[in-house]
Formats: structure tokens, C-alpha cells, sequence
């Protein structure tokens, strides 16, 4: 049962938090303005996955996304008859949401195709981001800088807005099949000492600034990193160095890339612990179609919770659909947080479910409430308020069974929200004081 009036108390001294927000992909305000804009933008992620998983076949979504040809009507219609399977998802409604509020335009259809765009077109502007900010809650947001629009030196984009992003460290280095895995480094990688020598250069240079180290790997191999003896890695390193594999197509085995790709996790999970650095993982579902699930279940990771105790990890998308496991992987580990980012979008009714089960097992200052986990502006605002709304109706049943006061409720949401995020990452050192807010 609902319980609306204490639903409406508990969101509204929500609405006043300023939210951390622990995981953004937002191009530079740079890129947003100088883009071409459409309503293709918003099935750049994520609504374009269900659209595609209701039927609509993946070549219409790359029209709707580059086309140029097309006007927004058409490409409206290309999607049109998928969308109305899809709206009701926590995709759809959070790009319903975004448009209401931010463009005052009620529900995507055929007619509202061309004012969507340009309403969106007009919107981009600089200082933008920072409205949208302030209207969704967010005072600052961990940003994992896309490369989408490379080169960008590898691991760390040299400038960014402070006043809007923590940057996190990228980890390029274990796409070991990339042609171009040994350049960018600002020196030749002859061994796998350089290589190393390398990547400790930027945890030194970066990490006092870096809200994290993002691990993606979970996309193209299982999350299980065996500890490797660097007498097993040195000479499968050297001499597949030394065979110039990216050049003349003497590929590595998948055996071997993984083998290296587990010694390198460890070493920067050394790193991590050498330099204070949280160490943040993608678990549970990957974006877009046909993954494997099964390679990204937080539990493959507890070999690493238990060799680096002095390392925080924030285990991101709440390991869903393993989000049991990871409520007993928290309750176990000191060094375990769970992160909501993503996760109010790809299910509101697990989340809830999740939440509520979380806040009955877990100590509740390693539970980090929002992430909005967008490559585009609206998708932030539109999630940040399906967080709040759902964070809100998750207390308000606590406070209605009796298990916490609404006083109660309300100093949880905010911890949710901003405080566990501000301790877990060490924001206080990190971000300036009138952005992180009081
Ligand atoms: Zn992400």
C-alpha cells in the first residue's frame, strides 16, 4: 500500500539535499553545445536497448541516431511502433519525465516530435548543465569521461569543470586489443615494466583528484581476477610485446589477454590502496543487447574484496539481477558499498525491493542512493527524480510499518543521497568546498 502525505514530507526534504551524484557519462559542456541535437539524442543509450529488445530492428535505431536526411517526424516514425511497449519501462518514463519538466512537453509522440527538437536545440547552451543540476538536486556528479570522442590522453582528460565533475581514472590499458594500446603514454612501452611504470605515472599525477578508478572489464570478460605471479605474466607480456601483436595480427589468445588483464587489476588495485583510491566495478546488467550476465556478478569479485582490505569498492548497478549477493557480499566486507547508479531506471520495482531489503541487512552508510549514469543531460534529470521519488516511497514504508521515524526516514535519504558518498570517496579533499556545498 501506498502511503502518499508521508510519501510527499520524506520527498520534499529530499528535494533540498544536494545530491552527490556518483556516476555520470555527460559529454564536456564544450561537446554538448557544439553538437547537432535531435530527439534521436535521447536513444543515444538505453531506450534504444528496449526498443530494440521489443523488436525494432537496430538498423532503424542507427537512422535515428545519424541520419541527417531525416526530419524528426520521420524519425519519430521509425520508432513509433516499439515505443508504446517501451514507455512504461524505467527507460521510457525516464525520458518522459525529463521532457515534461525540462521542455514542458507531455509524453513523446509524432506531434511533439519537432518542438522536442527544438527544445533541445535550444538548450544547448554553456551553463545548461548547471541549471539542470540545480533543478534535479545535484550539486556535484563523479564523472567517467567518455572517450567517444578521443583522443584523449589515456586515463585522465587533462581539464574539466570542477564545478560540475570529480573525475574518475579510465582504465584503456586493459583493452589490450586496441591497435593503438601502447601510444598515448608520452613514452615507448618496450616491457612490461614500462607499461607498469606508466600507469603508476598517472595513479601518482591524478589520483589525489580522482573521485575513483572505474573497472568496465565486466562487459567483455567474467569479473573473476586470479593473482598472478609476475613470473607467469612478464614473459607472456614481452613476448607478445615483442611478436607486435596489434600490428601484424599474431593476436594474443583470450587465455592470455585475461591473464594480463588480471595481473594489471591487481596492480592498480595496489595503486588504489597505495594512493587512498576507491576502486569502482561494473556488476550486474551491461548496456545495449545480447551480453552475457553472467560474466558480471559482484560475487566473482570477492577474492578482492579479502586480498585489499584497505581498498573501498563501490560495486555499481547494485549488481542487479545479483543484488541478493551483493547485500551479503556488504554485509561481510567493511571494505563493500553498493551503488545505486543506474539502477532506478532499469527497474524501479527491484530497486525498491532492493533498497528496502538493503536498509534491513546493511549498515547503511555504505549504500550510495544515485547515479545517473547518462551520456545526455535529460536522462540525469529524469532519473535523478525517479531516485528521489523511489528512495521517498521505500522510507515512507519503513516509517509506516514502524520501523524508523519519519525524522528518521529523512536523515537516511539524505545520507543516501550525499553524505555516504562525500565519505566513502573522500570528497572533502577532493572538491571544492562552495561546489560540494555545505
Ligand atoms: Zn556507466
Amino acid at each position: 500500500m501506498r502511503h502518499i502525505p508521508l510519501e510527499r514530507d520524506i520527498l520534499q526534504a529530499l528535494n533540498a539535499v544536494r545530491i552527490i551524484d556518483t556516476h555520470e557519462h555527460l559529454d564536456t559542456e564544450e561537446e554538448f553545445c557544439s553538437s547537432h541535437v535531435d530527439l534521436g539524442r535521447l536513444f543515444v543509450h538505453y531506450a534504444n536497448s528496449d526498443l530494440v529488445s521489443a523488436g525494432c530492428p537496430p538498423q532503424d535505431i542507427e537512422r535515428l541516431l545519424t541520419d541527417t536526411t531525416l526530419g524528426p517526424r520521420a524519425k519519430w516514425r521509425l520508432i513509433a511502433p516499439y515505443w508504446d511497449y517501451i514507455r512504461d519501462t524505467g527507460y521510457g518514463r525516464c525520458l518522459e519525465i525529463a521532457i515534461r519538466d525540462l521542455y514542458d512537453i507531455d509524453g513523446l509522440c509524432e506531434q511533439n516530435a519537432e518542438r522536442l527538437s527544438e527544445c533541445m536545440a535550444a538548450a544547448r547552451y554553456p551553463g545548461y548543465y548547471r541549471e539542470v543540476f540545480d533543478r534535479a538536486g545535484i550539486g556535484v556528479a563523479l564523472w567517467n569521461r567518455l572517450e567517444r570522442y578521443g583522443p584523449i590522453p589515456r586515463m585522465w582528460t587533462p581539464t574539466y569543470d570542477r564545478s560540475l565533475f570529480v573525475q574518475d581514472i579510465l582504465t584503456p590499458f586493459l583493452e589490450l586489443r586496441d591497435p593503438q594500446w601502447s601510444e598515448g603514454w608520452g613514452r615507448p612501452i618496450l616491457c612490461l615494466d614500462d607499461y607498469l611504470g606508466a600507469i603508476e605515472e598517472r595513479f601518482a599525477a591524478h589520483a589525489g583528484q580522482a573521485s575513483a578508478i572505474k573497472f568496465g572489464v565486466a562487459y567483455s570478460r567474467p569479473l573473476r581476477f586470479e593473482d598472478r605471479a609476475r613470473a607467469e605474466i612478464e614473459p607472456l607480456f614481452n613476448r607478445l610485446l615483442n611478436a607486435g601483436w596489434e600490428r601484424n595480427g599474431a593476436m594474443p589468445t583470450m587465455q592470455e589477454l585475461r591473464a594480463i588483464q588480471d595481473y594489471l587489476v591487481h596492480f592498480c588495485l595496489q595503486q588504489c590502496a597505495r594512493y587512498d583510491l576507491v576502486a569502482k566495478f561494473h556488476t550486474g546488467l551491461q548496456e545495449g543487447n545480447g551480453n552475457t550476465i553472467t560474466n558480471s556478478r559482484a560475487a566473482l569479485l570477492a577474492n578482492l574484496f579479502a586480498r585489499y582490505p584497505t581498498v573501498r569498492f563501490d560495486i555499481y548497478h547494485i549488481s542487479y539481477p545479483y543484488h541478493d549477493e551483493l547485500a551479503a557480499l556488504a554485509k561481510n566486507f567493511a571494505n563493500v558499498a553498493i551503488d545505486f547508479c543506474w539502477m532506478w531506471i532499469i527497474s524501479p520495482a527491484a530497486g525498491r525491493r532492493a533498497l528496502s531489503d538493503y536498509l534491513d541487512a546493511v549498515p547503511v552508510n555504505k549504500i550510495h542512493g544515485f547515479g545517473g549514469d547518462f551520456i545526455f543531460i535529460e536522462g540525469t534529470y529524469g532519473h535523478a527524480v525517479m531516485a528521489k521519488e523511489n528512495i521517498a516511497r521505500v522510507l515512507a514504508d519503513k516509517v509506516a510499518d514502524g520501523e524508523m521515524t519519519c525524522d528518521r526516514a529523512i536523515q537516511v535519504g539524505t545520507w543516501l543521497l550525499r553524505d555516504n558518498a562525500i565519505n566513502w570517496f573522500g570528497l572533502r579533499d577532493k572538491v571544492p568546498a562552495e561546489v560540494l556545498g555545505a
